[in-house]
């Protein structure tokens, strides 16, 4: 399918959900996840009117900008290695994966202007998920204080790889939690806006449970094309 059509039955799905909680489908920005795809693909997202495009690679990441340029609004959603912070940092626009103090600091260290980033949590506590437990967060954020370059803008997640809806529902609630737990402290480098949460299979669910970003790769662009 063309990524114009998915998009109008991703928008379509976005505006019901929106309806069902009273929210208004502007509040959602949709990323668009390019890392199963050609740069022929994702130039097809760009000019469907899609601005932002994720990606958790950094090898993929460098080759989609060097292609693409910094036009569109780059996201790192991946996984992100110490080492390859100084390859990329000049590049993405947002970080969603912070979630080590090294990994802060050497952002901090290789940052020539503040990066905003997302605190990624494992929510549903899986083995396989990256991410700080829930009750690490706080002391987790209270530490980047004196990272100037990092501003915290929201927190991100992935829920559990499951048919149980309740069980999804939950860890996007879980997450919300939290971010009204971090709102009320008024850390200035942590404003935590943002709740980044939502991919093919669960976006209705989290747009429900308050995510204002939702990283959609499957659903619009495709695998492999
Ligand atoms: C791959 C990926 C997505 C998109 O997944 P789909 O199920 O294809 O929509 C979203 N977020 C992260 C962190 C990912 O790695």
């Amino acid at each position: 399918m063309g990524v114009s059509s998915n998009l109008m039955v991703i928008k379509e799905k976005v505006k019901k959900s929106c309806e069902k909680v009273n929210r208004d489908p502007e509040e959602i920005t949709i990323i668009a996840v390019t890392k199963y795809s050609t740069v022929e693909r994702a130039k097809e997202v760009i000019d469907a009117g899609i601005r932002d495009l994720g990606e958790n690679r950094d090898q993929e990441f460098i080759n989609k900008y060097n292609a693409l340029g910094s036009k569109p609004i780059w996201h790192f959603i991946g996984t992100l290695q110490t080492r390859k912070v100084k390859n990329i940092i000049d590049k993405v626009d947002y970080i969603h994966s912070l979630d080590r103090i090294a990994l802060a600091q050497e952002i901090d260290k290789r940052a020539t202007r503040q990066i905003p980033c997302f605190v990624q949590v494992n929510v549903s506590n899986e083995d396989s998920k990256h991410g700080l437990a829930v009750d690490e967060v706080i002391p987790f954020i209270e530490q980047l204080k004196e990272y100037s370059n990092i501003q915290i803008i929201g927190l991100m997640t992935m829920a559990p790889n499951t048919e149980d809806k309740q069980l999804i529902r939950n860890c996007f609630r879980g997450l919300k939690q939290l971010q009204q737990q971090i709102q009320k402290k008024k850390w200035q480098h942590a404003t935590c806006t943002e709740l980044s949460m939502g991919m093919s299979n669960d976006y209705d669910i989290a747009i429900e449970e308050g995510a204002t970003i939702i990283r959609i790769g499957t659903a619009l662009v495709g695998r492999n094309e």
